[in-house]
């Protein structure tokens, strides 16, 4: 095999634009594939995480959230949406904090949780060409990171107990 087409297409079939899905929609819940190809099938679906995070002003989306589980997450880098593809969190502070988050599946953002995060983190990813790239974010950068990267797994917001 020289393609993941057939797993791409299969994974595409419920993305719906304009749509965030909400729980306890199942996609929400689902472990997420990794990206093998950056084929156009996969072009298309980062072009509307993108336009979905600039049109709802959030912080971040994951695809599950629009309905294709893939492992690819929209995060903002400061005023930059900024795609990544089969993130993975390589170190971590031992430094973490409480603060409050929202999540556009959850309530359309407007339920805010506490949610307790590394203070930094090192992520290894892919951009958009399948080339890797590190990453070392802090502060809400970070947390935008990690709640992204749990997307990538089902989980969500709220599955903490927050002490
Ligand atoms: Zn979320």
């Amino acid at each position: 095999m020289t393609t993941n087409t057939p797993a791409n297409a299969l994974h595409l079939i419920r993305m719906v634009e304009n749509t965030i899905l909400q729980v306890p929609d199942i996609a929400l819940r689902t472990k997420c594939v990794p990206i093998i190809l950056f084929d156009d099938d996969v072009q298309r679906v980062g072009q509307v995480l993108m336009k979905s995070v600039q049109r709802e002003g959030g912080l971040g989306l994951a695809a599950p959230q629009i309905g294709v589980c893939m492992r690819l997450i929209c995060v903002m880098a400061g005023a930059q949406p900024q795609l990544l593809a089969n993130p993975e969190i390589v170190k971590k502070s031992e430094q973490t904090y409480v603060s409050t988050e929202g999540c556009l599946s959850i309530r359309h953002g407007q339920a805010p949780f506490k949610a307790r995060r590394h203070k930094w983190i090192k992520v290894h990813a892919l951009d958009m060409t399948g080339k890797y790239v590190s990453i070392k974010a802090h502060d809400v950068y970070a947390r935008a990171l990690q709640h992204e990267i749990d997307h990538l797994d089902g989980i969500l917001l709220g599955d903490q107990i927050v002490h």
